[in-house]
Parts: C-alpha cells; sequence; structure tokens
C-alpha cells in the first residue's frame, strides 16, 4: 500500500476538541464521540490524526491518547473560545494549516471524517483540493435546532447551505439514530448516502461501580431516593423539567427525594447564566435542601455518579442522539428522557425506563415517581438498560461499524486509481 491508501484518517471536530475537558459549555457529547471513535479505530489498527481548533496558547498542540491516535491543535484564529456560532470565518486557515500539516510530516489523508458542519465545509475543501474521501457526522442538524430557538443567528442561511451541500456530496453520512436519518431526508435533502450508526458507550467503565459502593463512596444515604440529570447548562437540555417534576413528586416531603445536576459552567458565559436561572427556580420552589451542584463530573467520577442514582433524567427539547441515556443505562440505571429524537432509539419505554413528551412537567413527574415508588421494577429496568447498551452501543462495536464503511471507500479508491492509470 502507498501512503494514499494505508488505514490512516483524520477525525476533523473545528470546535469539539476531544482531548478537553468534557461537561462545560459547547463541550459534551461531539468531544466524547470523536475522542472514543479515535480510540476505537486505533485499536482497530487505524492510524488516526484527530484535528480540533486551539482556543488557548497554553494547550498542547499535540496530544497522545495511544500510540496510533492523537489529537493535533491547529492555530486557525485567535487563540481563545469561540462560540460555534462564530466560527465559520477561521476555517480557510484551519484548511490552509491542515494542508500544511501534511506537506510537513509528508502525509495525505485518504479519508476524512468529519463532525459538525463546520468540519464539514473543512472537509468539502479538502475532497476538492486532494480527493479525500468524506464521512461526515452531524451531531446537529441546523434544520432541526432553528424550528425549536426563538432566535436565529446570522449564520442560520450559511449551516444550512452547508449541511444540505455535504449530505448531497460526502462519499458517506453518518446519522447516529434512524430519527436523525429521517430528520435529513425530510428537512434537508432526498440525495446522498446515508448510513445508520449510533454513538457509543465505554461498557467497562460505566457499570464498573454497584450502587451501594457508589453511594458509600459519594456520602449518599443508603435509603435516599436519587435522581440524576448530567449534562450541558444549556436552556434546550429542559433542566427546568426535572427541577418542576421533582418539586411535583409524592416523595417531595418524605425527607428522601434528592436531586442531583451534575454538569460545569462558567460565570458569565451562557452556561452560567442557565445555571443562575435554575438555582433561582431551585431556591423560589424552596428545594436548596434536596438538591445539589457538583460541578463538571470527570470520566473518573461520573460511574458512582450513575451507579448512585435510582434514575436519570434526560429532559431535552430535542437531542440528536444522547450520550447520557446510554451510559446511565450501561450503569445498570433506567432513564426517564424526552420522547424525541435519539432518545427514542436507545430508551425502550416501559423496558430500560420510560419516555414522556418534552417540557411536560406532569409527565416527567409521573414518570419519575413510577420508578422511585417500584424499587424491584427500578432493578428490573435498571437490569435490561445494562443488557440493552452492552450489546447494543458499545464504543468497539461502533469502531468496528465504521471500520466497514473505511474499508468500502478504500477499495473503492484502490480501484478508481486502477483505472486511471490503465
Ligand atoms: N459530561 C461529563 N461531565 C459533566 C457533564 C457531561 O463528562 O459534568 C459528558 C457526558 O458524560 C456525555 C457528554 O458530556 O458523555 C454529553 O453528551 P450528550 O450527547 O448527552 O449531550 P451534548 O453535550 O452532546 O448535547
Amino acid at each position: 500500500m502507498n501512503s494514499n491508501t494505508e488505514k490512516r484518517i483524520a477525525l476533523i471536530s473545528v470546535h469539539g476538541d476531544p482531548a478537553i475537558e468534557i461537561g462545560k459549555e459547547e463541550a459534551g457529547g461531539q468531544n466524547v464521540y470523536v475522542r472514543e471513535v479515535g480510540k476505537a479505530l486505533a485499536q482497530l489498527g487505524w492510524q488516526v490524526d484527530m484535528f480540533s481548533r486551539r482556543v488557548s496558547p497554553e494547550q498542547e498542540l499535540v496530544v497522545h491518547h495511544s500510540p496510533l491516535c492523537r489529537t493535533i491543535r491547529l492555530t486557525a484564529g485567535p487563540e481563545e473560545f469561540v462560540p460555534r456560532d462564530n466560527g465559520f470565518k477561521y476555517l480557510p486557515d484551519f484548511v490552509k494549516q491542515l494542508l500544511q500539516f501534511q506537506q510537513e510530516n509528508n502525509i495525505t489523508y485518504p479519508i476524512v471524517h468529519t463532525n459538525y458542519w463546520l468540519s464539514s465545509w473543512v472537509g468539502m475543501q479538502l475532497k476538492e483540493i486532494q480527493g479525500s474521501k468524506q464521512v461526515h457526522t452531524y451531531h446537529s442538524l441546523g434544520a432541526v435546532k432553528y424550528k425549536a430557538v426563538d432566535t436565529i443567528p446570522l449564520i442560520a442561511t450559511k449551516r444550512l447551505s452547508v449541511e444540505k451541500q455535504v449530505l448531497e456530496t460526502a462519499e458517506r453520512i453518518v446519522a447516529t439514530s434512524p430519527q436523525e436519518q429521517q430528520h435529513m431526508r425530510s428537512l434537508v435533502s432526498t440525495k446522498g448516502y446515508i448510513d445508520v450508526v449510533p454513538c457509543g458507550t465505554d461498557i467497562q467503565r460505566f457499570g464498573s461501580i454497584a450502587r451501594q459502593a457508589a453511594r458509600a463512596e459519594l456520602g449518599i444515604d443508603q435509603d435516599a431516593k436519587v435522581v440524576l440529570y448530567v449534562g450541558r447548562f444549556d436552556p434546550r437540555k429542559g433542566i427546568e423539567t426535572v427541577v418542576r417534576a421533582v418539586n411535583e413528586s409524592e416523595l417531595r416531603n418524605s425527607g428522601k427525594l434528592k436531586l442531583i445536576i451534575g454538569g460545569g459552567s462558567t460565570p458569565g458565559n451562557s452556561d452560567g447564566r442557565e445555571r443562575d436561572r435554575i438555582e433561582g427556580i431551585v431556591q423560589e420552589l424552596g428545594m436548596s435542601d434536596i438538591v445539589s451542584f457538583p460541578g463538571r463530573l470527570n470520566q473518573d467520577i461520573l460511574p458512582s455518579y450513575y451507579a448512585a442514582a435510582d434514575v436519570c433524567v434526560v429532559p431535552s427539547h430535542y437531542e440528536p442522539f444522547g450520550l447520557v441515556a446510554i451510559e446511565s443505562m450501561s450503569s445498570g440505571t433506567p432513564v426517564v428522557a424526552s420522547d424525541v429524537g435519539g432518545l427514542q432509539f436507545t430508551v425502550i419505554s416501559e423496558k430500560t425506563g420510560l419516555l414522556a413528551p418534552p417540557k411536560d412537567v406532569a409527565a416527567f413527574k409521573t414518570a419519575i415517581d413510577r420508578i422511585l415508588l417500584n424499587p424491584e421494577w427500578r432493578d428490573e429496568l435498571g437490569l435490561a438498560a445494562r443488557r440493552h447498551t452492552t450489546e447494543k452501543f458499545s464504543w468497539d462495536g461502533v469502531a468496528v461499524q465504521l471500520d466497514g464503511i473505511y474499508n468500502q471507500l478504500l477499495t473503492q479508491q484502490v480501484k478508481e486509481a486502477a483505472l486511471i492509470s490503465k
């Protein structure tokens, strides 16, 4: 094999740095996805380079995750945090830096797997300039998002047109759920090739500790009734719904009910503002004694939080996939989730948890109480949730499916090259 056909791949995630701390503003599922896919692909023999934009002069330029997998940070635009809606203007520079990196290291990526629409634009340039095959995962679709927000950003028109273009031109689009695939078809374009490959989770890590031990570690009473939220502070995550639902719970005055809201935030930034708003509601409802905010939960402590909970709530207004739901299920904890998007695919209502209409406080209250008031059923749901996740959503399984797609594209490329040389 020459250097263009070996198993070498670039995962491009301009704004979602796979090596950064997860759980704060704009660092969530996409960062985890890219990092875990990269590591799992390396296990299958791929040489994986993950490209992201450097956002601080203190950040290392290269982070090694394993011998074949590294994150490379390119300097494109200011070395500071830039909200993703303002990131488009730095992309030409990002492409330039990536091409320069290839030149300096004497490599060309035969395949680029791009993440989110900003990176899809970078991928389309690489395809045009050097014939790289492009695989793309959206992580979020503008066409869905803009239906649900009050103010549409200036960049919307650009985003929608780039999202359509990549669907129609990439060699392969990866939808993470059949629901996302359907949205692409009904809202973006009927052209293009879509495969459904779900997101995954670390089934060893999430499921490594039992409830009793986890509660002892976190200092939670063994007979407490624990409701957990994990995720970013963003109004679209629907944290208000779970707060109000827990306030209505039949166990509200039992002295046992506890709501943990885990996730990081920076005062003054948009996630800090949402956290203040949620804390305001907690105070207004007189819930301060039963609600705790442990801040950003790192990967080492997260499994204990999931395991300690009786139920994990994912009240998002919309969710293309929702990693938190499968992390919780992998930990043996049932999920009460909004009946939307990827959550309809991962959570089997009445088997691994319950689904409720988004923003519907009464429905969330009923679902949470059904689980809290019936510990035996809770355990049954938890066991089924663990089984379901290990069967369907391990990163290794996800990587095998992606490996299949990339191999097809490489074989196709070799055939194309042979035809040209004839
Ligand atoms: N997360 C974390 N620590 C936190 C909050 C969240 O590690 O304090 C992780 C969480 O475990 C999950 C990801 O951030 O892997 C969130 O992904 P999800 O798909 O649920 O939501 P997104 O952030 O992509 O909207």
